[in-house]
């Protein structure tokens, strides 16, 4: 059997920096404060939490001699405001990625456009990328997309993470609706490449295993990518999830996994894999 992990399976650049930046922080402050969790996993969260982040609701809760972390997802205007009004040691681990795309529709509001940001509803990257401008129209779907009126002027961003494939259904119904239709592609680069490894992966190995959790959106969609070109794909969120009758036939096994899940949790799942069949290639690299 063969084991193929996808160059880009794991953290993304902007949380792994985040994640770092938690635990350094930890370290030297005992404490670090955090309003919601900082990735979309389980077990990184618990073992953020041994290490001294504490996860709460409102800055009230935040005692003035500690630091608060912003996460790589973006915090709202309102937010960053009144943390700098309480005199928080705010530390910054927003991703550059999502930065840009905050200027983006920025510079698309002052254009005089409406602003049309397609993402998961409630996602915190979503309500950071909307608090940015004064009226923000949220779609997810393109049936959402059919239900918008008739517009002159907009301009179309989306969460980083999404699916071209969804992008592209919902901007056919976009430009039924709208004269003058400006959109920025700004899906990041890391999420492409992770997409792209997974459909070329999903294609060439018998059987497909995506790491991440079942409460990422993100992980969600790489199963679904990897499920559309091999029926015998499987998402776990760690290597007791596997199960060995799924490669009774297996020559060739694809791994990737989901931007929010770190490193030890793929390195377990690609044991697991290996002591189940009689492995002829080191593991694989794919680019
Ligand atoms: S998914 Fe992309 S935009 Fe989001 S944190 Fe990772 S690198 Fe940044």
């Amino acid at each position: 059997m063969k084991i193929i992990v996808a160059k880009d399976a794991g953290y993304c650049f902007g949380v792994r920096q985040a994640v770092d930046q938690a635990y350094k922080t930890a370290e030297d402050n005992g404490d670090v404060y955090m309003l919601g969790h900082i990735v979309h996993n389980e077990h990184v969260v618990k073992d953020l939490e041994k290490s001294g982040t504490k996860v709460v609701a409102s800055l009230d809760d935040v005692p003035e001699d500690k630091p608060l972390l912003f996460r790589a997802h973006g915090t709202e205007p309102g937010i960053w405001e009144a943390a700098k009004h309480k005199n928080l040691n705010i530390i910054d681990a927003t991703c550059p990625l999502v930065t840009e795309i905050h200027e983006e529709v920025k510079r698309l509001e002052k254009d005089g456009r409406n602003i049309i940001i397609i993402g998961d509803h409630g996602h915190d990257e979503v309500v950071g990328i909307a608090s940015q401008i004064k009226k923000p129209i949220v779609i997810s779907s393109a049936d959402e997309a059919r239900e918008l009126r008739k517009m002159k002027k907009a301009g179309v961003v989306s969460q980083s993470t999404q699916m071209i494939e969804n992008i592209q259904e919902i901007f056919s119904v976009l430009l039924t609706k709208i004269t003058d239709l400006h959109f920025v592609n700004t899906i990041c680069f890391p999420t492409k490449r992770n997409h792209e490894q997974i459909k070329e992966l999903a294609q060439v190995a018998d059987v497909m295993i995506i790491i991440g959790s079942f409460t990422s959106a993100n992980s969600k969609r790489l199963t679904q990518l990897a499920l559309e070109r091999n029926p015998h794909s499987y998402q776990v969120t760690n290597a007791q999830d596997i199960k060995n009758e799924w490669f009774a036939n297996a020559e060739t096994v694809g791994i990737s996994a989901g931007a929010s899940t770190p490193d030890d949790i793929i390195q377990d799942v690609i044991k697991h894999v290996k002591k189940l069949g009689k492995v002829i290639d080191e593991e694989i690299i794919y680019e």
